[in-house]
This record gives structure tokens, sequence and C-alpha cells, in this order.
């Protein structure tokens, strides 16, 4: 036991049904991925706000283009580090298992995670505004390098846009509904690398705690739940999670 020495935490994980996971910008940025937001999240001096809008995308269509692209390129580049995959053997191991993310780069799919809630859409999927005909990543490719101005237009003569979510866009709804569904149902809530600002996503740990869920949060700070939770665990995730997945693993064998 490495992380867990209270025995009401040992008891409370030992009788979970259903564990709930919410992740967010924090563990993608530990694969190298740049936060969306800071400094680094800066492109050609044009800040988030300016490029993922639909007003942006529809007034400026190649530097939105360009910018979707160039952030692809740093995903691929990219591998899930330990915290991804610590999640996907738990999925294996817990009775039941739902997994959140606010992240859009498919990395948790690509640590084997299985039927992720996507809140804020996949970077790697593109889609006809006029028809919404969907692109494959390899589709949109050729479309876009055959472009000069690097403006993809569907066959049907309509952008193509990327499938994530936009600054004043609602979320997918059936997303969403699955995501308070088994917030509310949930026996553990992890929240994990999310600042847990930005609602609707921020409402889950709460919904989670207000329905007698067990609330722990993993992150490098203090966030705007770390009053509520009941363990607060500060730090990477990609350390933090494969302790608590061996501590895991040690209480089911002890049952
Ligand atoms: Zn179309």
């Amino acid at each position: 036991m490495i992380l867990l020495n209270d025995e009401r935490v040992i008891q409370i994980l030992k009788e979970a049904r259903r564990f709930v996971i919410l992740t967010g910008a924090g563990i993608s940025a530990e694969s190298g991925i740049p936060t969306f937001r800071g400094e680094e999240g800066l492109w050609k001096k044009l800040s988030p706000e300016e490029l993922a809008s639909f007003e942006a995308f529809y007034n400026n269509t190649g530097v939105v283009s360009e910018w979707y692209q160039h952030r692809r390129e740093i995903i691929h580049n990219t591998e899930p580090n330990a915290g991804h995959f610590a999640l996907t053997e738990l999925q294996k191991l817990a009775p039941t298992f739902d997994l959140i993310t606010q992240n859009v780069d498919g990395l948790h799919q690509r640590a084997g995670s299985r039927d992720v809630i996507e809140l804020h859409g996949n970077i790697m999927e593109n889609y006809c505004i006029n028809c919404n005909l969907q692109y494959s990543q390899d589709e949109f490719d050729k479309i876009y390098r055959h472009n000069p101005n690097h403006i993809p237009h569907c066959y049907c003569g309509g952008l193509i846009r990327p499938n994530v979510v936009w600054f004043g866009e609602a979320l997918p709804e059936e997303s969403i509904e699955k995501a308070y569904q088994a917030s509310q149902q949930s026996d553990v809530f992890l929240s994990i690398g999310t600042s847990a600002q930005v609602s609707p996503a921020s409402n889950l740990p709460r919904i989670a705690k207000q329905n007698n869920s067990y609330l722990i949060e993993i992150n490098k700070t203090s966030t705007a739940i770390s009053d509520i939770v009941d363990l607060h665990l500060e730090g990477l995730s990609g350390e933090i999670l494969p302790m608590l997945i061996d501590d895991y693993k040690l209480l089911l064998n002890d049952k």
C-alpha cells in the first residue's frame, strides 16, 4: 500500500461498483501536448479564443485549418503516458467503469481505453458543415494537401471543419447526457488533470459528490473543487495513477 493507508478509503474502494473518471488537459500535458490556454497555447500570436470558434473558422478558414493540422502533427508525435495506461488497466479491473474526457487528442484510445466519452469531440475527425459528411484524417489530409490555400472543401462545396467543440458551441448532447448519468451513479469519482472551472464538465464531480460518491482528485495544484474532494493527491497523474492502480489490485486480491 503506497497511497492508501486509510482504512475507510480501502473499504470504499473495495466495495465500489462503479468508477467514473474525468480527465482534462493535465494528463495530455504530461505526454507533451501543450495546454490550450496559457502562453504555450499561442500560435502565430493568436490566442485559442481567436482560432477556436466558428466565426474564426468561417472568416479565416485557411489559418484555422492550418492550426488544426499543426496540432494534429504534435499529437501524432506524442505517446500516451503511464497515466493513460493505468486507466486502461483500471477499466479491466473495475466492475463498472466510465471514462469521460475533455481532451480531443484520442490518447486514451491509443492507450487501449474503450467507450471513451469525449465531451469536446475528437481532433482527428472532420465533417462538412453543409452536408455533414464525415472525413477520416487520411481523407482530410488528401484534400488539405491538394489545396494551396488550406481551405478544405467537401464534394458538395461546403467547408470541412474539425469535429471539436468550439467556444460558444454546445457539447454533444449524447456525450454530456452519458457523463451526467455516470457521474450520478458513481461510487468513486476520479477527477484528473482538470481545473474544474469550465461548465458543464466542472459540474460532474459536484454531481457525483451530491450523490454520495467518493471524490478523488489528482492534480499538480489545487483546483476549484479541491475544497470538496474526499482525497486530494497532488502531483503528476503519470506517477500517482500507476501507484493507485497497484494499490487497487492488492485490495482486490485481499477480498
Ligand atoms: Zn458536404
